[in-house]
């Protein structure tokens, strides 16, 4: 496949001409964060670090209108109703630009729960479809990255249409490899990478360590479920665990992977919306029964379970997925541990888990 040159300095005007055929989400500063907004006139794509917000919300909003409804009264037999239903289903062709491999990764762990359990979810199918992830390769590893542990790589195709690499050489800009045929479709404007470029994009690919992407080795993960289960019932490990935890649950909201919702009526006399909102297995309020009961009433309760899910629970609903090891619902994208309010470190659970012993 050839491999094309998008000089950094032409960077905004490519993004401007891809956001005339698409919906465009570039990431941008704002204060200290990192977050995609959708394009603007003007606007400067920053890729210079790892978006703070995931990849997750192109294609499962925060919120997003499940469908209308209308009631309306047969005026000639008072007792009947007819409700008509609405529907909306995203079709506007979508790219994100500046999202990382761990992010990507987290597409295909979405389309596993939402897609591949036998029911689809049309919504999120429609705008996966739509979609189109333009991805850049990681040149430098942050203290809480650890996609290696889970399977992914700071140079992992997984997921992506279109992989940049940084470059220096030409003036600076990044090497442009297609790896989907709407990527390359994406990319026909774009000159062939010089051979200077492809020179140093090869050295990259052979020496990530020289780019500072080689990470460290990664402890082995494979015991992981038969691990949580052994210690399932060891609350005073789980109490340990989330000891400091605030139940937050910016761990959850910002992960690539975690896909849980809630569903709301917002209703206004004869008619009203359905909508779907990012919920989080961390709150209290998630389990809470009607009847005032609740399962998972305390921290420890949650956090096991927020850990089962990925480390224990997704490997055996989709097994033999993992290319010979378990697949996690965790693409080690570090952001949960970045973000925590009071640093619960979600590496450090599982190899708690791992250890014989544990910390008790
Ligand atoms: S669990 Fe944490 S490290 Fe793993 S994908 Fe989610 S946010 Fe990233
Ligand atoms: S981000 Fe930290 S404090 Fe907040 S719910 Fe997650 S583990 Fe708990």
């Amino acid at each position: 496949m050839v491999v094309r040159f998008l000089a950094g300095a032409a960077l905004a005007d490519i993004a401007a001409a891809w956001a005339r055929e698409h919906r465009l989400l570039a990431p941008v500063r704002e204060g200290q964060a990192v977050v995609y907004r959708p394009w603007a006139k003007d606007m400067h794509p920053f890729l210079g670090r790892p978006p703070t917000s995931s990849a997750k919300e192109a294609l499962l909003p925060q919120t997003e209108n499940l469908l209308t409804y209308t009631y309306r009264k047969d005026q000639d037999d008072l007792t009947r109703t007819e409700v008509f239903l609405a529907e909306p289903v995203p079709q506007e062709p979508t790219l994100l630009l500046g999202c990382r491999p761990c992010d990507a990764r987290g597409r295909t762990l979405l389309d596993r729960v939402l897609l591949e359990r036998g029911v689809k979810d049309n919504l999120y199918e429609a705008r996966r479809k739509a979609t189109l992830f333009v991805t850049l390769a990681c040149e430098r590893l942050e203290n809480t990255c650890f996609c290696h542990w889970t399977g992914g790589g700071p140079m992992s195709e997984e997921g992506s249409d279109v992989l940049l690499f940084a470059l220096e050489a030409d003036g600076g800009g990044y090497a442009a490899k297609a790896l989907t045929p709407a990527g390359e479709a994406l990319l026909a404007p774009l000159p062939e990478a010089s051979a200077a470029a492809q020179q140093e994009l090869a050295q990259k690919l052979a020496n990530p360590s020289a780019a500072g992407a080689e990470p460290g080795p990664a402890p082995d993960l494979s015991g992981a479920p038969q691990a949580f289960l052994a210690r399932f019932d060891d609350m005073d490990f789980w109490m340990d665990q989330s000891a400091r935890c605030l139940s937050c649950g910016v761990c959850t909201y910002l992960c690539p992977a975690c896909s849980c919702f809630n569903i709301t009526d917002e209703n206004s006399g004869m008619k009203g919306k359905r909508l779907r909102t990012w919920d989080t297995c961390m709150s209290a309020l998630y389990t809470l029964e009607g009847s005032g009961h609740n399962p998972r009433v305390s921290r420890a309760h949650r956090l096991r379970n927020r850990v089962g899910h990925k480390f224990c629970y997704h490997p055996q609903e989709f097994p033999g997925q993992g290319g010979g090891q378990p697949e996690f619902s965790c693409t080690g994208c570090g952001r949960c541990i970045k973000a925590c309010p009071v640093s619960v470190d979600i590496r450090r659970v599982v190899q708690d888990l791992l250890e014989k012993g544990g910390r008790q």
